[in-house]
């Protein structure tokens, strides 16, 4: 027996011929099924699959045999290694609309006769009555019935091969309906004439009917497709910051080189107002670049030899040379997109209830059909018939889940990809969700509510040690440091003449600080704990810094204290605002340090926060965001990713702010909450909506108010319905980061 370790893989590829939701069931029911799958995502905005399985046990083409199966083309020509939208394939949404314009311009041009006719049997007898002759209706209503309608047919059909429904079905058995039934009276005038249908022995037609359900929902699916390719502009914006080609220095010559032809260490030549091509560090000249597209800073970011800059970004009056140091797949844009993609493909929880409502409403509202056909048959008014028939085909038009399958997906594809605009990125569809209901925010003070690059502020030597020795002491133990405190202290030295020392050993205690073996001295460097037993002489000096919200740092020599150092973080510009921000929209706002309460309260006030946790062990951090959340509250922790927000270690968070401004957070949560409010928007659009009118297109309300629901009016409502939940969705893209709350204390920049 062979006994392999599962080894899943996920893969992405484009699938064709979905129209609603009980296509997405559908698909999803028979990949599952497939042996070796774990998860499938089937989205219908970007007309993908995303499946999760063990390649010892599935492969690709049991994936492509299953949807097939289901009946849908798997294009797995378009294969995406991972869980990205496989490459947005224009050609097929060209297709697409192209079949469904000339179906529109076939159908409409047979149904507006069709109307005439209908226009001359009630308002207006004026017109030539050859319009409403029963076989040019018959001539003009079967084309579109049967040659722009084959769609219906086709996916109708194939779902009952399987013994499923869709809301093809629901098309295709209202209109076959109204034209079969029309057919008949037409070819046996006397079959319903004898039944006492019909005035003067001529019963009523309803080719009209069938021929304008049959245009007008084609109408709606291209408006439809239409508005679902916009949902993906942000992306396809983003992927086109980065430019074509690069300038490129090699062997001395300058030359412009396709863009995917750059590679790791090539010398690239920027000039002013061009896009930068890949990410790199710069070696010569100076400018100030616009990174607001990738970043969401607004403001220009100075760059000179040694800093980094981002493909993508834009490049002022400046000009300068850099080194590439990312290229392809692996620049901060290539995984910008990339995440941003995968986010798309993914399935938002709340989508589970449109999935369980479709699953059930096909069928469901097939019987509500026959009930109402049969109730008027039986109870109704005269002509029974008739009213039985225009019912139960409005009930069947009218319940189209189409939009259902739609809700979610549209309004999660705007939704991230404005989140991606402004420099916030999803995750998942569930962060995207979750952040909506955000009850506390907790802020890792440093780099998040402070700048996160300290500086030392005093050197305070006691015990008869000089101010540069102890300087150069506790430089020489943190040396090793990759604490911003421990840089600010070795940066200090540097900047005073003074070089560091290399240490013997050297220790790093987290949330703590360091111990050293300097000069055969044990250095200890830290908080007084670290540093050793409290010196009377460091009090008075201590308790100044922490007020002033400094972070005073022992220094001792072989267990002895022999001085003071202290370090301050400049809190970020925004924060004040940001926290303000949030607490008014009543989100509880805290701050977690490491630093000791003094401290920390200082910092704490000067950002607006009164909530703290002090003197928190990096161990510990998780274990007090646990505790926050054990009385079910949802909490987002806002930390820093080491590097910054470029060096994407985004892969673990759910959500990645790639500026350092604090009103980011604010932007996320909003965000968040605007996509939420569309999504139920949407649902109710898709679902309440056509729901709702069920009862009205049964005629429940025909014997007390005589209402009835007819058939056109409810294909037309049909058609707008997924029409206005795929707006709705766009509607999404005028979302506006709110601005920073002006409030007492805080400078707002007015330009005139
Ligand atoms: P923060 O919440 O500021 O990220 P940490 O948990 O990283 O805090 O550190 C907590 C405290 O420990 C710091 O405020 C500082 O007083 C001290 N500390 C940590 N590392 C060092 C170091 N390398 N040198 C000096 N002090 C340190
Ligand atoms: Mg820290």
């Amino acid at each position: 027996m062979t006994d392999k370790a599962p080894a899943i893989e996920i893969v992405s590829f484009p699938v064709e011929g979905m129209t609603c939701a009980s296509c997405v069931n559908r698909i999803t029911r028979f990949v599952r099924a497939v042996d070796g799958v774990e998860d499938v995502n089937v989205n219908l905005a970007t007309d993908s699959a995303t499946v999760r399985f063990d390649r010892q046990r599935a492969g690709v083409p049991a994936l492509a045999a299953a949807v097939e199966a289901a009946g849908y083309v798997a294009r797995v020509d378009h294969i995406a290694d991972d869980a990205t939208t496989p490459s947005i394939e224009p050609s097929y949404q060209e297709r697409h609309l192209a079949d469904l314009r000339w179906r529109i311009v076939l159908a409409t041009a047979l149904t507006v006769p069709l109307l005439f006719g209908l226009a001359r049997m009630t308002v207006a007898p004026f017109l030539p009555a050859v319009l409403a002759d029963p076989w040019l209706q018959l001539a003009l209503a079967t084309p579109v019935q049967f040659i722009a309608g084959s769609v219906f047919y086709r996916s109708a059909l194939n779902a009952l091969r399987h013994r499923t429904t869709d809301m093809d079905t629901l098309v295709a058995v209202g209109t076959t309906a109204a034209y079969g039934y029309s057919l008949v009276a037409v070819l046996f005038p006397r079959f319903f004439a004898a039944a006492g249908i019909g005035v003067d022995g001529a019963p009523p037609l309803y080719f009209d009917t069938a021929a304008t359900i049959v245009t007008l929902i084609l109408v709606g699916r291209y408006l439809e497709a239409q508005a679902r390719s916009r949902t993906s502009d942000a992306i396809r914006s983003l992927v086109a910051l980065a430019p074509r080609t690069a300038r490129v220095v090699r062997a001395g010559m300058e030359a412009d080189i396709p863009l995917a032809e750059v590679v790791v260490a090539d010398r690239v030549i920027v000039r002013p107002g061009e896009h930068i091509p890949v990410d790199g560090i710069v070696l010569e000249g100076r400018s100030a670049v616009d990174e607001s597209m990738v970043t969401g800073e607004s403001m220009p970011v100075d760059k000179a030899p040694g800093d980094e800059v981002i493909g993508g970004t834009m490049n002022s009056s400046g000009s300068f040379e850099f080194r590439a140091s990312r290229v392809g797949a692996e620049t901060v844009l290539a995984r910008i997109v990339h995440l941003v993609q995968e986010a798309q493909a993914s399935r938002a929880p709340i989508q589970r209830l449109a999935d369980a409502v479709t699953g059930v409403f096909v069928p469901a509202v097939l019987a509500i059909a026959a009930i109402t056909f049969v109730v008027w048959l039986v109870a109704g008014p005269t002509p029974s018939f008739n009213f039985a028939l225009l019912n139960a085909i409005a009930v069947l038009i009218i319940a189209c889940p189409c939009a259902l399958g739609l809700a979610t997906p549209t309004s999660v594809m705007v939704g991230t990809g404005k989140g991606a605009e402004n420099g916030v990125l999803f995750r998942s569809a569930e962060a995207l969700e979750r952040l909506h209901e955000v009850d506390v925010v907790v802020f890792d003070k440093t780099g998040t509510l402070t700048e996160g690059r300290p500086r030392v502020t005093d050197v305070v030597p006691v015990a008869g040690v000089d101010a540069d020795e102890l300087l150069r002491l506790a430089a020489s133990a943190e040396r090793g440091s990759e604490h911003p405190v421990g840089e600010a202290i070795v940066r200090a030295a540097r900047e005073r003449g003074i070089e560091p020392a290399a240490p013997d050993a050297f220790e790093a205690i987290a949330g703590s600080g360091v111990r050293a073996s300097v000069d055969g001295q044990q250095i200890r460097v830290g908080r007084s704990e670290t540093a050793g037993a409290d010196a009377e002489a460091l009090k008075g000096p201590g308790e100044r810094m922490a007020a002033a919200g400094n972070t005073p740092v022992v220094v001792s020599i072989d267990g002895a204290p022999v001085g003071l150092i202290g370090v301050a973080d400049t809190i970020r510009i925004g924060s004040r605002s940001a926290v303000a921000e949030l607490r008014r929209r009543g989100i509880e706002v805290v701050m977690l340090t490491g630093d000791e309460d003094v401290t920390a309260r200082a910092i704490a006030r000067s950002a607006g926060i009164d909530e703290i946790l002090a003197g928190v062990r990096p161990a510990e951090k998780a274990a007090e965001i646990r505790r926050l959340r054990s009385d079910g509250r949802v909490v987002a922790m806002v930390g820093i990713a080491m590097g910054g927000g470029t060096d994407i270690a985004i892969e673990s968070a759910a959500v990645t702010l790639m500026g350092g401004d604090p009103q980011g957070v604010v932007t996320a949560v909003a965000l968040s909450k605007a996509t939420m409010r569309n999504i139920r928007q949407n649902l109710f659009w898709a679902f309440a909506y056509n729901a709702a009118l069920i009862p009205l297109a049964a005629g429940v309300l025909y014997p007390v108010t005589g209402w009835l629901l007819d058939p056109i009016v409810a294909a037309a409502a049909m058609a707008l319905s997924s029409v206005t939940v795929v707006t709705n969705a766009l509607r999404l893209r005028g979302f506006e980061p709110p601005a920073a709350a002006g409030e007492p204390g805080t400078a707002v920049l007015r330009t005139a």
